[in-house]
């Protein structure tokens, strides 16, 4: 690209472009023209690592000839068929295939566009169901969410969000959720001991649906890991503990398992590491490979059967996207789940998360690296002013930005969740390239807290 061009394109870029959770004012542009494998390449034709799965959703790397593939040949027969009273081949057996994977008991798959809407779906499906089931119970409407969770931006998953930063100016146009604290493995209360945080927390949620079952229709849960909090990992029984008292006290399980999904955490889906079964389970990110735009709501029989009547019971679900379903992205996702057994992606997972972790400890006794944290190809290194009191570097020094921009210095791109740097590679990811990654998140860490 000529220099002039490649200018034009950088104004147009600051000028007409809206960047997504972007400082404007601020914005520097880093304009990627194309990618293979693990590797961004700029304008430029400068190289970085994708060190964060261009934001969680890349599975197997850019341009997988056999993802790539699917798609072209998608594209000769149709580019898109609403889902509205019609279908196509290709969604539908992506609607099988995803129930045959997924925990028992999902039987019926809703295709939207995005993560959000996933779980936007699962909220008003779960509130409608109570309405209309057999013995119903209109009373359910409310929704127990957690702090720091992140479901998304539209109204509806932002209300069941609780990421301040992110959240708290639009509270005035969200619902109101009955918010409970989740258990995190690095910051609890002084009086509770690490064996017994498991426990504690659940004491607090079973003392709020002994309270309140009556009214509440679903829990929101983000399995395992709590991603945009800040990596926030979650002691093992909690996941499992949660479903037993959803269970007992009659109330559904909504899984967001938009950023979990799809081998992240070592095993296919999250919920299956603590036998779960969720009554919702929201899926998007991974679930094309990280190619194109789309998402799912899974669910059970149970629910789908509250929806069935004739057209005159008003029991249908009215609530629907252009392109949901769209079959260049199911082309996309069929070949993404071929890929899986292919490549056996999940052996891969085990091979570099155990390396991953051992790059990482060399982290460990930095004095300004407060906890590493990792579930399988997801980590975190939080940074803290100070180790014994974990006081946090305040926001306003954008100390995990700091990081990121000396890694890009050194050909990786991450991006940090404030004063975490976040590591969270393609699953593809090879032990050569994880070498890179870490080392340049260690020469970063020593140049952001060196004052
Ligand atoms: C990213 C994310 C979402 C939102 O997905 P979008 O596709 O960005 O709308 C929802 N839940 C979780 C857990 C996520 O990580």
């Amino acid at each position: 690209m000529m220099a002039g061009e490649l200018e034009e394109l950088r104004r147009w870029d600051r000028e007409c472009v809206w960047h997504a959770f972007t400082q404007m004012a601020e914005y520097n542009p880093l304009i990627i023209e194309s990618a293979r494998g693990c590797t961004l390449v700029d304008a430029e034709g400068r190289n970085f690592l994708d060190g964060v799965s261009s934001l969680w959703c890349n599975v197997h790397g850019h341009r997988h000839p056999r993802i790539d593939a699917a798609v072209r040949e998608q594209l000769d027969r149709v580019a898109h068929v609403t889902s509205l009273g019609m279908s196509n081949p290709t969604t539908i057996r992506l609607a099988h295939r995803l129930v045959q994977i997924v925990p028992d008991g999902l039987r019926h798959v809703f295709f939207s566009g995005d993560g959000s809407c996933s779980v936007e779906v699962a909220l008003k499906m779960a509130f409608q169901y109570w309405r209309q089931r057999s013995e119903p119970r209109p009373e359910k409407t409310r929704f127990v969410a957690f702090t720091d969770a992140y479901h998304g931006d539209t109204l509806g998953s932002a209300s069941v969000g609780g990421v301040a930063r992110f959240h708290d100016l639009f509270r005035p146009l969200l619902f109101e959720s009955l918010r409970l604290p989740a258990p995190d493995g690095y910051r609890f209360p002084p009086n509770v001991d690490r064996s017994r945080l498991c426990e504690y927390y659940l004491g607090q949620f079973e003392a709020l649906l002994a309270q309140r079952h009556e009214e509440i229709a679903a829990v929101v849960v983000e399995p395992l890991v709590q991603c945009a909090a800040g990596m926030v990992m979650h002691p093992a029984g909690w996941l499992r503990g949660v479903r037993e008292l959803t269970r007992k006290y009659g109330v559904l399980l909504i899984a967001d398992e938009v950023a979990v999904g799809f081998g992240r955490t070592g095993t296919m889906f999250a919920c299956e590491q603590e036998s779960v079964s969720p009554d919702f389970l929201c899926l998007a990110k991974g679930l094309t490979g990280g190619y194109l735009a789309m998402s799912a709501t899974l669910t059970t029989t149970e629910v789908w059967n509250a929806f069935r009547g004739t057209y005159a019971d008003l029991k249908t679900f009215f609530h629907g996207h252009t392109f949901g379903g769209n079959p260049l992205a199911a082309a996309a996702a069929l070949a993404t789940l071929d890929v899986f057994e292919e490549e056996a992606t999940l052996a891969n997972v085990a091979t570099q998360s155990a390396f991953l972790s051992e790059q990482l400890a060399r982290l460990a006794d930095h004095p300004h690296v407060g906890d590493v944290r990792q579930r399988g190809l997801i980590a975190g290194v939080e940074l803290v002013r100070d180790r014994a009191s974990r006081q946090p570097y305040p926001w306003s020094e954008r100390r995990g930005q700091r990081v990121c921009d000396e890694a890009l210095r050194h050909g990786v791109w991450l991006r940090p969740l404030g004063n975490v740097v976040v590591v969270m590679p393609p699953l593809s990811i090879r032990q050569e390239e994880l070498c890179r990654i870490t080392q340049a998140v260690e020469r970063g860490i020593a140049v952001a807290t060196a004052d």
